[in-house]
């Protein structure tokens, strides 16, 4: 009846407690129980029921424990990373409040949740910028004449370097800097993404998916009603590769159709339908 009951691993229940979540809503309290027994689920959830904390937590506890069991992963190449887990959400927007509840509730449990989404405009991305070029008026009021930009794109160990120089702005190169490395040595645990963004990262060989252990679906339903169903069979055909039975996979939908169905019955090993 409260999470104090339920053992996720001692840093996430403190977290949990730090943010003042003390019972678990209905869907919390039924799915998180299932997914700690590492069964697949398929769960009918609405916006606000607080579906995202029922994925996340057991996300984030089961990382703890690998952590403990200090499970290798690939020695990352330069551009490679190897995440354990894949939340999938239709949206930048729900990507990025999805990420903030993994961020929030991963709070010095060791575990790192990165967020990649397509179309980000700049603003969007850490930004420095540098003027290179000011010059005064004669009533001393200054007037930049260039200005660099440094975009630092947060999924990617990379920065983009854009000049301005009053009306255009121009892209200079896209660089790997060895300071993103060293912050992404430890690597990824939790990649948040948007279908079509991470199809490009694979692509790129930025990501590899051979070593998702759980995998989330978030607004299912959305996804499909977007046009995502080909990236997502896709991404999923990719986690499909050796070592075969690692995955274990969350479906989140506010709906039940037949298209959901299929996609639950490909993806899910015997799963627990749960409908609060
Ligand atoms: P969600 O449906 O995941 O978008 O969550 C809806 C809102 O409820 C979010 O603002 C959460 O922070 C909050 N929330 C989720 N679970 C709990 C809980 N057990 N106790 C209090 N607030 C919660």
């Amino acid at each position: 009846n409260t999470f104090a009951e339920i053992d996720l691993g001692e840093a996430l229940n403190l977290n949990i407690r730090r943010c003042k979540y003390v019972k678990p809503t209905p869907v919390q309290r039924h799915a998180i129980p299932i997914s700690l027994t590492g069964r697949d689920l398929m769960a009918c959830a609405q916006t606000g029921s607080g579906k995202t904390a029922a994925f996340c937590f057991p996300i984030i506890s089961g990382i703890m424990k690998m952590q403990d069991q200090s499970v290798q992963r690939p020695l990352r190449g330069a551009r490679t990373v190897y995440p354990l887990a894949l939340i999938l959400s239709p949206t930048r927007e729900l990507s990025m409040q999805i990420h903030e509840e993994a961020k929030k509730f991963s709070y010095q449990t060791g575990v790192k949740a990165v967020v990649a989404y397509g179309g980000a405009p700049i603003h969007q991305q850490v930004l420095y910028y540098y003027f290179l070029d000011l010059q005064l008026t004669p009533h001393g009021s200054p007037v930049i004449l260039s200005l660099l930009l440094v975009s630092r794109d947060l999924a990617l160990p990379s920065f983009q370097f854009y000049v301005f120089d009053q009306k255009s702005l121009v892209v200079l190169s896209v660089k790997v800097l060895n300071t993103a490395l060293r912050e992404l040595e430890r690597g990824v645990d939790i990649l948040v993404a948007t279908p079509g963004r991470l199809v490009d990262l694979l692509e790129r060989a930025r990501v590899s998916l051979q070593m998702i252990k759980y995998l989330a679906l978030d607004e299912a339903d959305r996804m499909l009603d977007m046009g995502f169903e080909p990236q997502i069979r896709k991404i999923v055909e990719q986690m499909d590769m050796p070592p075969p039975g690692l995955r274990q996979t969350m479906l989140f939908s506010a709906t039940f159709p037949k298209e959901i169905q299929r996609l639950a019955s490909d993806f899910l090993a015997s799963y627990i339908f749960l409908a609060v």
